[in-house]
């Protein structure tokens, strides 16, 4: 079948390469010159898959209440702008910040990342990929007594979910990351998830991307999509800025960029963007070699070879992804309260994470025939990227998923 995939990110390049493996006539298109130069290039690194928790969590309001007029918030939401589509999407978020809502959302993410990771581990084994990869695990550290119990606690109920989180002292911490040492006295513990990873999305998107071309995908950069085409119900062409193509199916895989191309068709997706910022170093004598989480500043480090990649923060303020210098700094100055000896020659990064009211991406097909949806991975869409484009590439094909379909589409909204 001849499919377009819209959109070179890690979810767009993931779906063409599973759709090409499949035998399907594929053509990606993007705006920019390469894959991966938005949401996917500079992102925190971590294939978290045993920490895939929902952003909307029945503590989520609450610190939000907690962090409000604070400029060094981890979550930032502009008052000051008035926008009902974003309103009305916050409404959405707090009504699945219930335990019985969280405990839906955390079965549906898990079940889509679980999946991604064990597939990236079956295609490390059978490719040969460069992407600064690291199998290390992912470290948890906590500073607050409260929060480090909270951690414990559901280290133990997410055992239900098959997941191995390990709970480790102070000790044990600074045994596992040296680099933690200076530190120590602050430190409470950690929990350790072994078979979590780390890497560079927008490296491994890249290598994708060239297996992909090896399997006759074509790629047409630097062309602006502008529109979907429909005929009598079902997709017909993208319009770009270069002419229409013409194509049996579609993928969009826009990331927060998604609603505004559907929006004319009457398709609504509940996606907004969410701005974060990275920091990148040259990795210094005083950088974490494992891939780490600061709970309480929520941010990530992952060691990218000779690289210190570090992201946090959350700003809800459209699609603005101008630099703050100041949010940007205290990533910096936070990295370096840590680990001192961090790194040098910071490089500094924003990019949108499409976040949907209840943190599960969507993926599957739209009232219009052919066209489908692979959008709304949020904070995990690096986690999740390669087995939502398998999952795509089965539900297009009219092939049984390995993953349950169920709660994963847009009819849930
Ligand atoms: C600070 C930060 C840290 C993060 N850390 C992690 C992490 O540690 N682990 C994790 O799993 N996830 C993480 N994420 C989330 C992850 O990066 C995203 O979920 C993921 O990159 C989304 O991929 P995507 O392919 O959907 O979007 P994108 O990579 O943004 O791809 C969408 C593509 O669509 C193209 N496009 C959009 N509109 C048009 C148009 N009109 N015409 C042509 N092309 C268009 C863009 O050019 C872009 O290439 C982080 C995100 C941020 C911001």
């Amino acid at each position: 079948m001849r499919v377009i995939v819209l959109g070179a990110g890690i979810v767009g390049v993931s779906t063409a390469y599973w759709l090409a493996k499949d035998g399907h006539d594929v053509t990606v298109i993007d705006r920019q010159p390469r894959p991966a130069q938005e949401t996917s290039f500079a992102n925190g690194g971590q294939i978290s898959a045993s920490h895939a928790e929902p952003w909307a969590n029945p503590a989520t309001p609450f610190k939000a209440i907690k962090w409000l007029g604070r400029k060094d918030a981890p979550l930032l939401w502009r008052l000051t702008r008035f926008d009902p589509e974003l309103w009305a999407w916050g409404m959405r978020f707090l009504a699945n910040c219930t335990t019985a809502r969280t405990a839906i959302n955390t079965e549906r993410t898990l079940r889509v990342a679980l999946y991604s990771r064990a597939l990236l581990k079956d295609l490390n084994q059978s490719c040969k990929l460069d992407y600064d990869r690291k199998t290390e695990g992912i470290l948890h550290i906590y500073r607050d007594g409260q929060e480090f119990e909270l951690a414990c606690r559901a280290a133990e109920t997410m055992k239900n979910f098959g997941l191995n989180r390990q709970v480790v002292d102070a000790n044990a911490c600074v045994a596992m990351e040296p680099a933690l040492a200076p530190s120590r006295s602050s430190l409470q513990g950690g929990i350790f998830t072994p078979e979590d990873e780390s890497g560079d999305a927008c490296r491994f998107t890249q290598e994708l991307a060239k297996l992909s071309q090896a399997l006759g995908t074509t790629f047409l950069f630097d062309t602006r999509i502008k529109a979907i085409e429909v005929e009598a119900g079902g997709f017909k062409a993208v319009l770009t800025d270069k002419g229409a193509i013409e194509a049996q199916a579609c993928v969009v895989a826009m990331a927060s960029y998604s609603p505004q191309l559907l929006a004319p068709l009457g398709i609504k997706v509940p996606v907004v963007p969410a701005k974060g910022y990275s920091v990148t170093l040259k990795a210094g004598p005083g950088a974490p070699s494992v891939s780490l989480t600061d709970d309480e500043h929520k941010m990530v480090y992952s060691r990218l070879n000779d690289r210190l990649r570090v992201a946090g923060t959350a700003e809800f303020s459209g699609h603005d992804t101008s630099m703050n210098d100041y949010r940007a700094g205290l990533i910096l100055e936070k990295t370096l309260g840590l680990f001192p000896e961090a790194g040098s020659d910071p490089q500094f990064w924003t990019g949108l994470r499409p976040v949907t009211p209840d943190s599960v991406p969507i993926m599957g097909g739209t009232k219009v025939k052919g066209l489908y949806l692979n959008t709304g991975h949020g904070t995990l869409g690096w986690t999740m990227g390669l087995g939502s484009g398998r999952f795509l590439a089965d539900i297009l094909g009219g092939n049984s998923p390995a993953i349950d379909p169920q709660g994963l589409g847009l009819d849930r909204f």
